[in-house]
């Protein structure tokens, strides 16, 4: 068989910036390789798998419910769509063939609408949603963001990402704390994030994980979160869900990749250094490069 790279005149890729979606993100390791196999080579009742993935996902994560989806921006999509349809089977199935007279309003801090590679208020729109911004591009305490709440507001959405304006914006625990006084649920989106715990245990109702970036999966994603809203959001595969279908390989690829990842000790700068010697030295050896770490 010819190389991919010529069958199809590809460029060679050698990553040196990290997980970045342009360059096809991240290469799993084989035992996730394998889990996806094992998915493409057999049959399953597709209902339970995901829910008894996502109970197992759960269990290891500490959490209430759990659920893989096809890549974070879904799961942001979907986490919107849920608190609009709250479980509603009409709106499930007419979500956008016209106005439902129900909350749908999504607040953000303003420093947070940003484009990941697509924009934020893009997914919130898939979902059934209008962002209402909170605060100013540079700054967004508690009480700004409450000050954007009213009767048509369905959920808080908070963007955890270098991408998003870092100073003068509340934490996830604050944003929870406003949600909380409000009766509103919390949205984390934490794609690229690499605690799988931190933002659920500051109080988010919801937080969503890219599968291919810190944990190393297939293309997927990850909702965790409170049972109901995880509930809510697995419905939105008889919804808008359909267009964003995980496959049987994606959610025993990320559930697998998931677990190695938790059990893997997290590789220290001095281990990084090691790894990286012997490929500087030799690139130090090419005329005309000089390389270091
Ligand atoms: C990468 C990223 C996403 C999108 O993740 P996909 O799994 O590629 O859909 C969403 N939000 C943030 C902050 C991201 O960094």
């Amino acid at each position: 068989m010819p190389s991919v790279y010529e069958k199809y005149q590809l460029k060679p890729v050698i990553n040196a910036s990290g997980r970045m979606t342009i360059l096809g993100v991240s290469t799993p390791e084989q035992e996730v390789v394998d889990a996806v196999n094992f998915g493409l080579g057999h049959y399953f009742e597709v209902k339970d798998l995901i829910n008894k993935t996502g109970a197992y996902l759960a269990g290891l994560l500490d959490v209430e419910d759990a659920v893989v989806v096809s890549c974070a921006s879904a799961g942001i999509a979907q986490s919107v769509a849920a608190m609009i349809v709250r479980g509603d089977p009409y709106r499930l199935e007419h979500l956008h063939a016209h106005h439902h007279e129900v909350p749908s309003e999504i607040v953000l801090p303003k420093g947070h609408n940003v484009n990941f590679g697509a924009p934020v208020g893009t997914m919130v729109n898939l979902g059934g949603g209008k962002v209402v911004e909170a605060g100013y591009a540079n700054e967004c305490s508690p009480s700004q963001l409450a000050a954007a709440i009213n009767a048509n507001t369905a959920a808080i959405l908070y963007i955890k990402s270098h991408h998003c304006v870092q100073k003068s914006i509340l934490s996830v625990a604050e944003a929870a704390k406003v949600a909380k006084t409000h009766g509103l649920p919390l949205i984390v989106d934490a794609a690229a994030e690499e605690d799988l715990r931190l933002y659920y245990n500051q109080g988010a109702d919801l937080v969503i994980y890219s599968g291919a970036k810190a944990i190393e999966g297939p293309t997927s994603g990850l909702v965790l979160g409170k049972r109901q809203y995880v509930e809510w959001v697995k419905q939105q595969a008889n919804g808008i869900g359909r267009a964003m279908k995980v496959g049987k390989e994606g959610i025993l690829g990320l559930t697998h990749a998931i677990e190695r990842y938790l059990a893997k000790e997290k590789e220290s700068g001095a281990a990084m250094v090691a790894k990286m010697t012997p490929f500087i030295e030799r690139l130090n050896q090419l005329p005309g490069v000089t390389a270091k770490v």
